[in-house]
């Protein structure tokens, strides 16, 4: 008798950094008819033009969520907000460190979030975690699927002074990680930033160095992250190619056993490559024998991966 095996259920999600670096932050995540955005960083006109190169409507953006009160990360929500009533996420400090004008803007879609606290949007749930920046607080964020239950889709870590146990656990089974690799050390000391800027950058609340980000990915890539997008890169004090070499000496170095690994760099000010995840709403399948509906039910596992690793002992990593 032939098999059958009933095609489990996939979702898919889509991802895109839209701006990253001290211009202006910005990341989309979009599941059917559900899309967010993990800040909005640039002007709400730059913010308009960015979402119709992934031909998405500002009307579109079912919600907004926050890391920091930075500018880098809000500024577009004056203007937009005033326009477009999209309900935004924030901590409580993070909102109160913002400017009257801001805060009129958002009194009426404003939702407080803290660190550990979880909100369904529409297809997708957002998991907030603390992160150690020099905000009046800061925090990152996780997505997944509603309906899956464990597996996580996409991690964001920006503005991070240094990594902590909060980070790792958070981004921990992540699919697509964006994570700041902000500074090479070597070039933000020979900056002409002053000193005691350079020295906010260095700091346990500053930003996180390509070595610093470097060192963590092995250990995430060992727990599931396949796409890592290299995100916050300072325009002054780094530069795409020392970020990328740092992460895949760093990467290759580990020799692990996991087949291709992609690593990107988000764009200073355009949208990155969009990168899809099909996701399985069901991790297993009862199928009845048809022959005996009475029989015992037999489970099948039809999303099992099946892909074997190119390599034994190191990955290929692909450039986004
Ligand atoms: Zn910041
Ligand atoms: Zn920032």
């Amino acid at each position: 008798m032939a098999e059958i095996l009933e095609i489990p259920e996939t979702v898919e999600i889509s991802t895109c950094s839209l701006s990253s670096g001290s211009s202006g932050n910005s990341v989309y995540i979009g599941c059917g008819d559900t899309n967010i955005l993990i800040d909005a960083g640039r002007s709400a006109k730059a913010m308009v033009e960015l979402l119709a190169e992934i031909n998405l409507k500002i009307t579109d953006i079912n919600a907004i969520f926050i890391t920091h009160e930075h500018i880098d990360h809000v500024s577009a929500l004056k203007v937009l907000i005033s326009r477009h009533k999209i309900p935004v996420y924030m901590v409580w400090e993070s909102f109160d460190n913002l400017g009257g004008d801001y805060k009129s803007a958002l009194g009426e879609v404003i939702n407080f979030i803290s660190p550990k606290d979880s909100v369904k949007i529409g297809s997708l749930q957002i998991n907030c975690y603390a992160t150690p920046h020099d905000s009046k607080a800061s925090v990152g964020y996780i997505i997944k699927h509603i309906g899956e239950k464990t597996r996580k889709a996409v991690g964001v870590a920006t503005d991070i002074g240094h990594m902590t146990k909060e980070i790792i656990e958070a981004m921990c089974g992540c699919k697509v990680i964006y994570i700041e690799s902000n500074h090479d050390p070597e070039m933000l000391k020979n900056s002409s930033y002053p000193a005691q800027v350079k020295q906010r950058i260095k700091s346990k609340v500053g930003h996180l160095s390509n070595k610093e980000c470097a060192e963590i990915l092995p250990y995430l890539i060992k727990n599931g992250a396949r796409k890592i997008i290299l995100y916050h890169l300072s325009g002054e004090n780094n530069t795409k190619d020392l970020a990328v070499k740092e992460a895949r000496k760093t990467i290759l170095d580990a020799r692990l056993n996991v087949g291709t690994v992609y690593l990107g760099v988000a764009p200073k000010s355009s949208p990155s490559k969009m990168i899809i995840l099909n996701i399985n709403t069901e991790s297993e399948k009862k199928i009845l024998n048809p022959l005996n509906p009475n029989a015992e039910k037999k489970i099948l596992l039809t999303n099992k991966p099946k892909v074997k690793p190119k390599y034994q002992d190191i990955p290929e990593i692909n450039i986004l």
